[in-house]
């Protein structure tokens, strides 16, 4: 696999200016890097302009949603530092997902590559206040025409890339119990980053509106008893000033930030608790102040404190702490390590990216 740069891209990286108002995921780079798999071989890495794909009306990723994805961000700092956070775990966790949806593996070397060569022509337009990043995307999908049901043959890989605000306006967030719907069940999909666990998911999000809240707190499929986790977030609760968050199953995506946090927070002394966290056990401790503290987490809103818990019939469990106490206290060391301010625990963690001239 060789790695293609055009030499055009530099022009149009060169001349971009953003607005103040970036928002999140909104405005795209107009670079992007892709790799085609066929006959059973990825080809070369090609870094070059952002463009429409071309896609035949019988791709078998239109009708089958054989599909998986990434997010990770690049992260600047007042120095002009550019850094990438634990990008080989997104790697790892790529292949997880290709495994499940029987798509090729990409290679762990090649990921990383990509992301940062991606992170280093956009270097110039990153923002750089704390909380702000370039904001990563790679993804893949099953490119092979016909409308047979059967793995394909032939995949696009590609990463695009948007310069990042904060995640959420507010500070924090109300959070809808869904006691109905489903997002994973037990041998399913729930831990691939995979669309169609999304898709599953945004009819609960307009109830969860609907009742305004802001986020779906997903409970396991079996029994709806269990706390899982967000749509595309897991969930923290502090328990007698522990943390406690559910214990890993085939059905809970497994955060970077998740991973983070627990081993951020032993750094910092707290205890750390991975257990089946039944809901109204949680709401019953919410109510006796015991848990004054819960919050979410994923790398796009790093850390965002649980004001309320709501359920469907109209009943608020309000938090002690609803901004959020410790929550920001880890949010705030987690947001510094990233951009290269403070000391990782775990040296490896963080990924200097190269300044290129241009
Ligand atoms: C991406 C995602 C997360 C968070 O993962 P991070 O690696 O921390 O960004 C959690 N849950 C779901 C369902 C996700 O898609």
């Amino acid at each position: 696999m060789k790695t293609i740069i055009e030499p055009n891209i530099i022009n149009l990286v060169k001349k971009l200016e953003l607005n103040s108002d970036i928002g999140f995921g909104k405005f795209m780079m107009p670079i992007m890097l892709t790799c085609e798999y066929k006959d059973g071989a990825w080809g070369d890495l090609h870094l070059g302009p952002y463009r429409k794909f071309e896609i035949d009306p019988s791709s078998k990723v239109l009708h089958y949603g054989q599909e998986i994805f990434e997010g990770l961000k690049a992260y600047k700092n007042e120095k002009d530092e550019l850094f990438l956070f634990r990008p080989e775990k997104n790697a790892q966790r790529f292949n997880r997902s290709a495994d499940r949806m029987a798509m090729p593996n990409f290679p762990e070397e090649k990921f990383v590559e990509g992301v940062a060569l991606m992170a280093a022509y956009s270097r110039q337009i990153i923002p750089r206040r704390l909380g702000e990043s370039l904001y990563l995307r790679p993804f893949m999908f099953a490119n092979e025409v016909g409308l047979g049901i059967a793995v394909s043959n032939n995949y696009l890989f590609t990463i695009i890339a948007s310069p990042s605000g904060a995640y959420f306006s507010s500070d924090s967030i109300k959070v809808f119990v869904e006691r109905t719907s489903s997002r994973a069940a037990a041998g399913g999909t729930g831990f691939a980053k995979t669309g169609g666990n999304y898709a599953a998911g945004l009819l609960s999000s307009i109830k969860c509106k609907e009742a305004g809240c802001n986020q779906v707190l997903w409970l396991d499929a079996a029994e709806k008893k269990y706390i899982e986790e967000m749509s595309g977030m897991n969930f923290f609760a502090i328990i007698n000033g522990e943390l406690h968050t559910p214990q890993l199953t085939n059905t809970i995506l497994e955060g970077v930030t998740r991973d983070s946090i627990l081993e951020l927070a032993r750094s910092l002394g707290y205890k750390t608790v991975e257990e089946k966290l039944p809901i109204n056990e949680l709401l019953k401790l919410v109510k006796e102040k015991k848990c004054t503290e819960a919050f979410v987490c994923g790398t796009a809103s790093v850390i965002v404190p649980i004001g309320s818990f709501h359920e469907e019939n109209g009943t608020v469990y309000k938090l002690a702490d609803d901004e959020g106490k410790i929550s920001l206290i880890l949010k705030d060391k987690l947001l510094r390590i990233q951009a290269g301010l403070e000391i990782s625990p775990v040296p490896t963690w963080i990924h200097k990216i190269p300044k290129i001239d241009f």
